[in-house]
């Protein structure tokens, strides 16, 4: 016989150290955004059973607000295991057994797993399992997840439950008057109807329906539109009857009730404490200080500091090296392969376009070793405690902070980890209204080119504007999230209480292999899709070339500046020859990039980009910048020296751009806001598709930002304008 068992609990409940403990399979312990949505299975042996042990992705609750609770929900209707096992921190008792209770109202059959008994014993708290079993009406196993102490026990309990097929009557818990009044009319309504009661007990369906979730009501008006949209009409009426007299609504008074229902099972007798109640735990005595009103946001800022300082002092040595590699191996193959094509691929195309992604890995090396280790110690999770009254205001969750930091909220980041981070968000909302407006941070990849322009233009205080920029990103970023989910992404905020992880001592095997396998997908970006990009772009900055005629004019020439040169009278006119020289060569370059494909798409768009104050090179260079922002400065690079008519050699792209009539401070600063605030680059929006699940986002985003850069673009070229500068 088969069974399968799966494990839950509330993340950092010791899941996958117990599977670890079951299986043998090696796999690492912590976690981090998205680990454990994978699914893992393993398989245990026991008195002759083969038992198929499935971890779970760790779930506060069953609500369907995030990634995890719909994966860990989607695996129970699909897959039916035979039994839960509910791992349950018995240091954290009360706040774990919320995610109990709703597996005990769903009606399966679980097994409860009493984790961490030694972390409790330790801080003075005795649990009475079979107290607790007695009370739940289901088996309660005590265990050691990480010496594996319990654990026959517990499979053997499991395997038992499983066999004997116990059914699990769902739990009723009274919700109420109000409530318990409309749960039984639902009740009543979803028994007569059969509506999915071959998936759900019928009062899990009503409770759902209370809840608002979207995941039950999609699926409900597929099955029975009309009982559908009367359920959904009885949870309108008494949630506005709650508005009214209580000012609540039914998921915050659902949550109420289990919390009480929970409290008040503990208080019979489960939990002893030896000492008294009030009792500081390490952990708390630490945030004490460290969460404290007015020092918890000088340390952060502190930390934070320390992250950038690690990050980008201590990477600029082997980033160097990294440099100089690529550089070599340009030089190398440059001198080694004849003109052409080929050659112009090879280097400009790939090796320059890679390379100088992957120049920058280790400097990603040491950032995300740093975040891992404030990532594991637990030390994240307060910042975003912090942050979350004021994100709040703006519709978003203290998390979203997180995600703001990762995609360069402070200096340098990448959007690509800031929208992964949001996975760490519980509500689909201010999980899509933080998705969204992560890339307005202002990422590394921007940094050189608003560098650039703040130096060349604005000189003396760079230091100030980087600041202000900074600043202006963040207000940016938390007033579009504002505005989002005031329109189309409008809702109330989620009851969710922020968790606070007891501080851990990382240890340096979970460091190393979260930073590496951070830094392995930022090296499969490089070597995947920039190298594609790379490649792409190099063609259209290339193709077709000059039309015959014009190419032949060049080559002529050339070809007579050549000749006057070989018979030139005097050191003087031969110097002044090369310099015409020179000048035909750019001039011939100028003319190949205009008539390019990116050319003529840069001059195509002047038409409307000329209000923002954009020629056709800045065009290049900001379609350049859609493919990857590593690409902007580059390409205006190209762009520029190319286009110059008295191109010297040796004169910086800032020169250049100081020398260049149609260059100002305004255009510069109608610059730089529209690179802050347009479309993310390309990897970002496929990972914005990918994590909010449709393509349609990641076109809204396109679109959306293009649209509101350059609208504040024009507004600051034309404001400017009128005002003489
Ligand atoms: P998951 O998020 O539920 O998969 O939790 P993990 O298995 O990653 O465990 C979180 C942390 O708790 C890890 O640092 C474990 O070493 C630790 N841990 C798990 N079980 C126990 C236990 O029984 N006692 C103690 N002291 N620590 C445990
Ligand atoms: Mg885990």
């Amino acid at each position: 016989m088969k069974i399968t068992i799966a494990l839950a609990g509330n993340p950092n409940a010791g899941k996958t150290t117990l599977f670890n403990e079951l299986t043998g399979a090696r796999q690492h312990v912590g976690n981090y955004p998205g680990v454990t949505v994978e699914k893992k299975e393993g398989i245990y042996l026991h008195d002759g059973y083969q038992l198929r042990i499935v971890d779970l992705p760790g779930t506060y609750s069953l609500t369907a607000y995030s990634v995890e609770e719909v994966v860990a929900r989607d695996f129970l209707v699909n897959e039916k295991p035979e039994i839960i096992v509910n791992i349950v921190d018995a240091s954290n008792l009360e706040r774990n057994l919320y995610l109990s209770l709703q597996f005990l109202e769903r009606g399966i059959p679980v097994c409860i797993a009493l984790n961490m008994i030694d972390v409790a014993k330790s801080r003075g708290i005795e649990i009475k399992s079979e107290k607790l079993s007695e009370l739940l009406g289901v088996p309660v196993v005590p265990i050691i997840a990480r010496i594996g102490y319990g654990k026959h026990d517990l499979m053997k309990t499991a395997a038992r439950v499983a066999e004997e097929k116990i059914r699990q009557k769902p739990l009723q818990i009274s919700y109420g008057d109000d409530l318990d009044r409309v749960l039984q009319e639902m009740e009543k309504e979803i028994i007569s109807g059969n509506f999915l009661t071959d998936t759900y007990p019928a009062r899990w369906i009503a409770l759902k329906y209370l809840e608002n979730d979207e995941l039950i009501l999609s699926k409900g008006s597929t099955a029975n539109p009309e009982l559908s949209e009367k359920l959904t009409g009885m949870m309108r009426s008494v949630t506005a009857h709650l508005e009214d007299t209580m000012d609540t609504y039914p998921e915050a008074m659902l949550a109420d009730y289990r919390y009480g229902y929970i409290h008040s099972i503990v208080r019979k007798g489960v939990i002893r404490r030896k000492d008294d109640e009030n009792r500081l735990y390490t952990s708390d005595k630490i945030d004490r200080i460290v969460t404290h009103r007015f020092l918890g946001p000088l340390i952060m800022l502190a930390v934070l500091a320390g992250l950038y300082q690690f990050t980008f002092t201590y990477s600029e040595v082997p980033v160097g090296w990294f440099e100089a590699f690529f550089s070599w191996l340009s030089d190398t193959v440059s001198t080694a392969m004849d003109n052409g094509f080929l050659k112009s691929l090879i280097v400009s195309g790939i090796i320059d376009g890679v390379g100088g992604v992957l120049g920058f890995v280790p400097l990603i090396m040491f950032m995300f070793f740093g975040i891992a280790l404030l990532e594991d110690s637990g030390y994240f999770a307060r910042v975003a405690f912090m942050m979350d009254r004021i994100f709040r205001i703006f519709g978003l969750h203290g998390s979203s902070a997180m995600a703001y930091i990762l995609s360069g909220g402070i200096a340098g980041g990448c959007a690509v980890p800031g929208v992964m981070a949001t996975r760490t968000l519980k509500s689909t909302r201010e999980r899509m209204a933080t998705l969204l407006t992560v890339p307005f941070m202002n990422c590394g990849a921007k940094l050189p080119l608003l560098a650039l322009l703040t130096g060349t233009f604005f000189g003396k205080n760079k230091a100030l504007l980087m600041l202000i920029l900074t600043l202006v990103s963040w207000a940016g970023a938390l007033l579009v999230a504002k505005f989002l989910r005031l329109t189309i992404i409008r809702g109330s905020a989620t009851p969710f209480v922020m968790e606070l992880p007891p501080y851990r001592f990382p240890t340096f095997k979970g460091l190393a292999i979260h930073t590496w396998e951070r830094t392995w997908q930022y090296i499969q970006k490089a070597g995947t899709v920039i190298l594609g990009i790379s490649v792409i772009i190099w063609a259209m900055m290339t193709f077709p070339g000059l039309p015959e005629k014009e190419a032949q004019k060049f080559e002529q020439q050339r070809e007579s500046l050549q000749t006057s040169l070989a018979h030139a009278n005097s050191p003087s006119e031969a110097e002044h020859i090369k310099e015409l020289l020179q000048d035909i060569d750019s001039e011939a370059a100028k003319a190949r990039l205009r008539n390019s494909l990116a050319g003529r798409i840069g001059t195509f768009m002047e038409s409307i980009t000329r209000f923002a104050g954009f020629d056709w090179r800045i065009n290049i260079a900001l379609l350049g910048g859609f493919a990857a922002k590593e690409v902007l400065v580059s390409a205006l690079g190209t762009a520029y020296s190319l286009g110059e008519t008295e191109a010297e050699s040796g004169k910086s792209l800032s020169e250049t751009l100081a020398k260049s009539p149609n260059w100002s401070p305004l255009l510069a600063l109608s610059l730089i806001i529209f690179t802050m605030f347009y479309a993310p680059c390309f990897v970002a929006v496929v990972c914005i598709i990918r994590e909010a699940g449709s393509w349609k986002w990641g076109l809204f985003s396109m679109v959306f930002n293009t649209l509101l850069a350059f609208g504040l673009a024009v507004l600051v070229f034309q404001i400017g304008s009128v005002m003489g500068y």
